[in-house]
């Protein structure tokens, strides 16, 4: 047997889209995605974040292209697929990342609009945007990477709505996996614990939530978004070849 377990996990001449790629967990799977050998595209809302993120990650070597796109809106979702595939003709690779969770409180107190808004992001736009480049994904081999939540696996408290959309991309990832393993195309989902974002900062900032939390936690700290490149890099690169339909958490023993 003779394996190249450095290639196995080279994203050499792999072209990558991540969603919400300019802060925490997104920018870090971009990046590693990135040091690994693929074309990157960064993206999100605000064009001054993708520019930003562009020159960072030019300055660290890495190919790099920004578009500006709100996966909540399907005109964002088709100029973010359409100029990723006129620019670079093949995509790969694509990490649904980019969430909404505009509301915390118990379930008879969410809204119809705050519903709306997180199926949106969270489960309507990763489907659009695979359907959207079906064709490059079949082209070329391809891997669906879906940023989920332990909040998909057991409801997270004063997260209800939220927490059944990450139940849905979870079975939505299923779905694409048995659907989509025909044509050469993976899928898998990805849930996080908690990292230290500016989205979970309302969590891991108060020091009483925080200390409760780390004390039932088996590695006793929550998570930097560097953590999450690991497992996105392996679920991206022919070291997977053989994992589709998998549910994976990295969560310091959170769900244990
Ligand atoms: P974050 O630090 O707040 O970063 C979110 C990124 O997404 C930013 O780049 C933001 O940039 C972009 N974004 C937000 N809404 C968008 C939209 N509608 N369209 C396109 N881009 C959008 O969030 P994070 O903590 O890294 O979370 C990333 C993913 O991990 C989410 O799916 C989240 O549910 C999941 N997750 C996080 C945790 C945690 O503890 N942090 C735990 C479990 C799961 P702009 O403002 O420029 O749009």
């Amino acid at each position: 047997m003779e394996v190249d377990v450095k290639e196995l996990f080279s994203l050499k001449d792999k072209v990558a889209l991540v969603t919400g790629s300019t802060q925490g967990i997104g920018k870090a799977i971009a990046y590693g995605l990135g040091k690994a050998g693929a074309q990157v595209i960064v993206s999100s809302r605000k064009q001054e974040n993708v520019d930003e993120t562009v020159n960072e990650f030019k300055e660290e070597g890495i190919a790099v292209h920004g578009i500006a796109a709100n996966v909540g809106k399907e005109e964002d979702i088709d100029k973010l697929i359409k100029e990723t595939t006129s620019k670079f003709n093949a995509l790969h690779i694509i990490v649904n990342n980019a969430a909404a969770n505009p509301e915390f409180g118990p379930l008879v107190r969410s809204t119809t609009t705050a519903f709306d808004k997180i199926m949106d992001v969270n489960v309507k736009a990763p489907l659009e945007i695979v359907k959207k480049a079906y064709p490059y994904l079949k082209h070329g081999g391809g891997s669906i990477i879906n940023v989920s939540s332990v909040g998909g696996l057991t409801p997270e408290p004063q997260l209800g709505v939220y927490s059944v959309s990450k139940a849905a991309l979870v079975s939505l990832t299923k779905v694409m996996a048995k659907e989509m393993g025909r044509d050469n195309i993976r899928a898998n989902v990805i849930c996080p614990g908690l990292v230290k974002t500016k989205f979970s900062e309302a969590l891991w900032k108060n020091k009483a939530i925080a200390s409760a939390a780390l004390q039932k936690l088996p590695l006793s700290k929550f998570a930097e978004p560097e953590e999450m490149i690991g497992i996105a890099l392996f679920l991206a690169s022919d070291a997977a070849s053989y994992c589709t339909g998998g549910v994976y958490t990295a969560d310091g023993g959170y769900t244990i």
